[in-house]
């Protein structure tokens, strides 16, 4: 396993200087793009990891897998999806164009008017401070935190989301006040996480929703199966068919550069590498991936597959 990290990162690593940081958030747009780390959490509970792996960056849109959880877990699939869809939008995550023209609710909650949908109900259903704790649960890392730095940044160079929010708001979609649910969307993206968190949280989920520690059940079975299927036909926006095609394994990226795999009942992987590709993915990371996915036969369906 250490050596296919280490080859996989390597290589990968020669892929940075073609993208680019996220610079409409000023925090990310510092952050140096050669930067490369990989981490997989086997199904023993097992961390194997190569390159940048224990840098704390921000989880982005990889938290709004998180909140659409939550949101199954406390509203149920019915009220969830009343206001939100679950088809790829084919646009880019920041887009308001179909929300604006052909539909009258979000595509899907892994974009952001989806995810700014759901953050506005969840306000009212759950404190910030629990959605941290139940975060550091599900990621298996105590230390996660709230990057104000990150935060502030982000909530100084808000327009496009505001836009956004105001669309649905516009449309009744939205439960809380604009202010309100852009605060609750932007500190779930400000919080701070590691390539390893990001491999615990995809163990959890590759293992039915049950903590692989402790044994216990932390999200019921049909939210962690809805929750994965929305991740591998959505979670990597408009680059999602080509991913599922190439690596074969439910993702989600943010444009800190952080990718959350899981492959089910195997394990998870967390990816750090914050060059990004012109969608928003970490074009490191998604190579990185392709290669895991061929030496490792991850691919949801492949043959031969070894046993768990
Ligand atoms: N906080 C970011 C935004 O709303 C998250 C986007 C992303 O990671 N793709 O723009």
């Amino acid at each position: 396993m250490n050596e296919i990290l280490k080859h996989a990162v390597e290589e990968a690593r020669k892929m940075t200087h073609l993208g680019k940081t996220a610079s409409y958030i000023p925090e990310l747009g510092r952050v140096n793009k050669e930067y490369l780390g990989v981490c997989v959490c086997t199904g023993d509970g097992q961390y194997y990891q190569y390159g940048n792996a224990d840098i704390r960056f921000t989880i982005q849109s990889i938290s709004k897998v998180i909140s659409l959880a939550v949101a199954l877990e406390r509203c149920g699939f019915d009220k969830t999806f009343d206001r939100v869809g679950m088809e790829p939008s084919g646009d880019s995550f920041d887009s308001l164009v179909k929300l604006d023209l052909t539909s009258d609710y979000p595509s899907n909650p892994m974009i952001n008017s989806g995810a700014i949908a759901v953050a506005s109900h969840l306000a009212s259903e759950v404190s910030f401070e629990r959605m941290l704790q139940f975060t550091r649960l599900l990621c298996m890392d105590e230390a996660i935190e709230l990057n104000e730095r990150a935060y502030h940044s982000e909530m100084g160079h808000i327009s496009r989301n505001k836009a956004i929010a105001y669309l649905l708001e516009s449309k009744g979609i939205l439960e809380n006040t604009v202010e309100e649910s852009l605060k609750f969307y932007v500190r779930m993206c400000s919080l701070n996480v590691t390539a390893a968190s990001l491999a615990g949280f995809g163990l959890v989920l590759a293992s039915d929703g049950i903590h692989p520690v402790t044994g216990k059940r932390l999200l019921h079975s049909r939210v962690v199966q809805t929750v994965k299927t929305i991740m591998l036909t959505c979670g990597m926006y408009d680059g999602s068919g080509k991913f599922a095609v190439e690596v074969g394994v439910p993702s989600k990226s943010g444009v800190g550069g952080g990718i959350l795999s899981v492959v089910d009942k195997r394990m998870g992987i967390g990816i750090f590498g914050p060059s990004l590709d012109e969608k928003g993915n970490s074009i490191a990371g998604q190579q990185v991936l392709r290669e895991l996915s061929a030496k490792m036969k991850l691919h949801m369906f492949a043959d031969n597959v070894p046993e768990f």
